[in-house]
């Protein structure tokens, strides 16, 4: 672990955080895809991560990300006849990616393998004739890729949608978006278990989510957390609230460095850095600079 030590502050780093394998493959995917395509048009299928830097870096290389908070995938790629489709880290709906097929475009698929295992065991599940109960986030394109798959698949996003639903099966599958907090899905479970008393449940919170939680929900002398990513990476927003419901003081999300402000430091004496799974490191490490020198 990286320890600043000065005698009015400590600056420390939660290990781990930043990137995961699956941000860093997709990364790697979509340079390759350049690289071996200088003169081909490339698009990317919403945001590739969730980081407007990785965005804008991917720009830079001609790499263009269709994201538009208004129209869907299906009338974004209506607009594209030709070049390469790169599919995000969160996953795509069949109907999505033979649409693409179709047109005659190529892709790449850029799938988190985490994401596509959950997928393989609801499909599994929906085989077996269970509707399937999946917490996951509303509108966010993992979620989205997940209930294209049937009508059997019942998003819920809270205990409040979990109460309201009613369903008329035996067999009833709970499972999860990838970067769900595990403490919001200990007390979903709990009351799926006395709701549904048969249900099968299967968490499926990722490795690279739950290490970075839990090593928040480790830390025993934080003043302030500082969380470093985009606000709208579902992981970095829940590495937010497992802070606050840990306990600390201050839990504060940091788009990059220029967010930091003096007076949020008053009175701090020992300061953490963590980072959603899509954060370049050189935004925690320019973060990481800049509250070592107020130190
Ligand atoms: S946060 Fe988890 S599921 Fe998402 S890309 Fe990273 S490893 Fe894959």
């Amino acid at each position: 672990m990286y320890i600043y030590y000065n005698e009015l502050m400590e600056i420390k780093k939660v290990i781990p955080s930043g990137y995961c394998k699956g941000v860093v493959n997709a990364i790697r995917l979509a340079k390759d895809t350049r690289k071996n395509n200088p003169d081909d048009r490339i698009y990317v299928l919403g945001m590739l991560v969730h980081n407007s830097y990785v965005s804008k870096e991917l720009a830079d290389m001609g790499i263009i990300t269709l994201d538009d908070s208004v129209k869907s995938k299906s009338e974004l790629l209506d607009e594209i006849d030709e070049g390469i489709i790169i599919f995000t880290a969160h996953g795509i709906s069949d109907q999505i990616k033979q649409k693409v097929i179709d047109k005659g475009l190529r892709y790449v698929d850029a799938s988190c393998v985490d994401v596509l295992k959950t997928q393989a065991v609801i499909r599994q599940h929906l085989d077996q004739g269970y509707d399937v109960i999946y917490f996951g986030k509303k509108n966010h394109p993992e979620a989205e890729a997940v209930i294209s798959i049937s009508d059997k698949i019942h998003l819920i996003t809270d205990e409040k949608d979990l109460y309201e639903l009613n369903l008329d099966n035996d067999r009833i599958f709970l499972t999860n978006q990838t970067t769900m907090s595990y403490l919001e899905l200990n007390d979903l479970m709990k009351l799926a278990r006395e709701k549904f008393p048969k249900i099968v449940i299967q968490e499926e919170i990722c490795n690279a989510t739950s290490s970075r939680q839990e090593a928040i929900t480790k830390l025993e002398d934080c003043d302030l957390l500082y969380v470093v990513g985009d606000v709208r990476s579902n992981n970095t927003n829940k590495l937010v609230d497992i802070g606050k419901k840990h306990g600390i003081k201050k839990v504060l999300l940091l788009q990059n460095s220029q967010d930091i402000r003096d007076e949020d430091l008053v009175g701090a004496k020992t300061v953490y850095v963590t980072a959603g799974a899509s954060t370049p490191p050189n935004l925690i490490n320019e973060v990481m600079d800049l509250l070592r020198s107020k130190a």
